[in-house]
């Protein structure tokens, strides 16, 4: 048996002529940038959210960084964020050109610890940028409460929980804006590259508006700016795929209540932990050894037998070879959890297309190797 870790031609296969026939009413409108899919499909979107604006953007790196700028935010101010997670969280900020500022996070959720933001907090921040890491939201109730005292912006990073929620709260509601991708691999993704930036703010919106085509509202007339559009044969797939997304990630999280209790009596490692009253979306099923040393044995024996298993993510930002590359960043009190989700971390196949054969599989593979540790 070899179990993949992406379903993304299933996913396909399952809703070709929808896609099929949006790809094709874009072609055959003759309008392929910023035409009427997209302007459809930021609709659809800002619906979703429950929120007044979305905009497509090239990435959700982009969309990250565009927010930022939309905001303000540039060269001497400090962003605070986390370094277990992908690499473009702190890339945007650099991009940006502001100052990434590294702080712990929780050790059972692997979000940013909202009591670790504030001994970080210095005259020149002037945001947090969470991250909704697996597919679980970071608490933002508290977030919120330490950016009111401090009078900061939120950007929330939401590339990977899409349709989350947390308890009392949506994604948006409590910040100025929240980014998100979608890249193939996402929970809602395209074939390829895109992104959005959604907010309650008019003049976020406005401003990521301008700034991802030229610094342009209006044809012929700039101000600086850049080319960061979402494509409309993108907008296309993702308005077809948007009508499931609901649907896919109740998937993945009946694949994650299948794992988390096939699993239950393992004794050398640990299962997500899903905060009460949060949906966990599951972008990433995310176990960990008990010790680092037993992560690469563990991942290697799934991968000998057929399951594509993978780590998300094995080097945090501050391990990586030449860090910090000449950027601006800070690193506030130890990166302990962080460091130990890095080191300890495996994902196992996790998409609303996999099998209840596959699952049972995987459970199988890791239980064996849990056997054998005693
Ligand atoms: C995927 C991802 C991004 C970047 O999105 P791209 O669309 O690949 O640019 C940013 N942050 C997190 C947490 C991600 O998972």
């Amino acid at each position: 048996m070899f179990v993949s870790f992406y379903g993304h031609v299933r996913q396909y296969r399952n809703i070709q002529a929808e896609i099929d026939a949006n790809i094709r009413q874009v072609l055959e409108s003759g309008e392929y940038v910023m035409g009427p899919m997209l302007r459809r499909f930021e609709g659809e979107l800002a619906a979703y959210f429950g929120m007044k604006h979305a905009v497509g953007v090239n990435s959700g790196t982009d969309a990250i960084w565009l927010a930022l700028m939309a905001l303000g935010i540039g060269p001497g101010d400090e962003c605070i964020t986390t370094v277990n997670t992908f690499f473009a969280t702190a890339e945007a900020i650099w991009i940006a050109g502001a100052t990434a500022v590294f702080v712990d996070t929780d050790p059972r959720t692997n979000c940013i610890d909202p009591e670790k933001i504030e001994p970080a907090v210095t005259e020149r921040t002037r945001a947090i940028v969470p991250v909704h890491l697996y597919g679980q939201c970071a608490d933002m109730k508290a977030i919120r409460k330490i950016a009111d005292r401090y009078n900061l912006l939120i950007v929330e990073d939401n590339a990977q929980a899409i349709g989350a929620h947390g308890d009392g709260f949506r994604i948006g509601e409590l910040s100025d804006a929240v980014a998100t991708s979608f890249i193939i691999q996402k929970n809602l993704g395209t074939f390829g590259d895109g992104g959005a930036v959604i907010t309650n703010r008019d003049d976020v919106n406005r401003a990521v508006r301008r700034l991802r085509n030229h610094g342009s509202e209006k044809r012929s007339y700039h101000s600086f700016g850049f080319n960061s559009r979402l494509d409309d044969i993108h907008a296309g797939v993702l308005s077809a795929k948007l009508k499931y997304i609901d649907a896919w990630n109740d998937l993945r999280r009946k694949w994650a209540a299948r794992y988390s209790a096939g699993l239950a009596q393992a004794r050398h490692i640990t299962l997500p932990y899903e905060k009460p009253g949060y949906r966990h979306v599951y972008h990433l099923y995310v176990i960990e050894t008990r010790r680092p040393e037993q992560r690469d044995r563990l991942l290697k024996h799934l991968n000998d037998n057929g399951v594509d298993a993978k780590c998300h993510y094995p080097i945090a930002i501050h391990q990586q070879e030449g860090y910090p590359w000449g950027k601006p960043a800070r690193i506030v009190g130890s990166l302990a959890n962080s460091e130990r989700n890095a080191a300890c971390c495996i994902s196992l196949p996790m998409y609303p297309e996999l099998t209840e054969e596959e699952v049972d599989y995987v459970i199988e593979k890791v239980l064996e190797w849990d056997r054998a540790q005693g």
